[in-house]
């Protein structure tokens, strides 16, 4: 994977022609003290029916979140969406693919909620193919989160995802790039430039994804070696970024 430490913002005319995938959290909306704080303002819901418009339906949401609660948010929108990491994903026409729970997945969350009750501030989360160990409000538990995920991942035979003050432990295989090219691969979007947008170490296999495909990759916050070719300094520089490029005529 190619890897620079970008500086520069995306050019103006990045969209034209183009398909728009985004990240959800830490890139259309700042990161919350618990997940379930984030909000999405009318600002954000006018600029997603915008750009949905401007690029003829050539764009997707593929967060990290529960597909849930990513719809939860953008309610009835026709919108093609991936949640878990790329391993639901929903078209916008109603398609969609959806694995079943893994079995090892209650076990997993019995061991994690009793390590919850022990570590106050240490926030559990169950997730549709995994769980999640954030540790926002108890950055002393960093550790013990890490040993606990890692133990778990390792009785399950699955992986730990660390992200933002979080480990995720889930399956592996699947990830944001995998549902980039599963979309790319639509009618809808194949042979147009994709371009991702994220600011999370998990948004970088997307960034490869978009790049390899011809595309390119934006990141969202401060400079870091990345496979991303562009850089915007947070939520409201992209926020900010994307609403100009609505403007831009195609
Ligand atoms: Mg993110």
């Amino acid at each position: 994977m190619h890897c620079s430490i970008p500086d520069s913002p995306p050019p103006a005319d990045l969209l034209r022609d183009a398909s728009l995938f985004l990240d959800f959290d830490g890139t259309l909306v700042d990161l919350a003290p618990r997940p379930d704080m984030v909000v999405v303002d009318a600002r954000l819901r006018a600029l997603m029916e915008r750009l949905t418009a401007v690029l003829n339906g050539r764009i997707a949401i593929i967060s990290g979140r529960p597909l849930a609660q990513i719809r939860g948010y953008f309610g009835p929108a026709a919108l093609t969406m991936s949640g878990s990491h790329g391993v639901e994903r929903v078209w916008a026409d109603g398609r969609s693919l959806i694995p079943d729970t893994p079995g090892w997945l209650a076990g997993a969350l019995a061991r994690a909620e009793a390590f919850g009750a022990r570590h106050p501030g240490v926030l559990i989360e169950a997730k549709p193919f995994g769980l999640a160990l954030h540790y926002r409000l108890a950055p002393e538990a960093e550790a013990a989160c890490r040993a606990l995920a890692e133990a778990i991942a390792a009785d399950a035979g699955v992986i730990v995802q660390p992200g933002k003050m979080v480990f995720e432990v889930r399956a592996a295989g699947g990830d944001k790039g995998d549902a980039l090219r599963a979309f790319m691969a639509d009618p809808l979007m194949a042979g147009t430039r994709p371009v991702f947008i994220g600011d999370d170490v998990t948004d970088e296999a997307a960034f490869a994804a978009a790049t390899a495909l011809g595309g390119a990759g934006v990141l969202v916050g401060e400079p870091r070696p990345t496979a991303a070719g562009f850089r915007l300094e947070n939520v409201a520089a992209t926020i900010g970024w994307l609403e100009a490029s609505t403007s831009v005529p195609a």
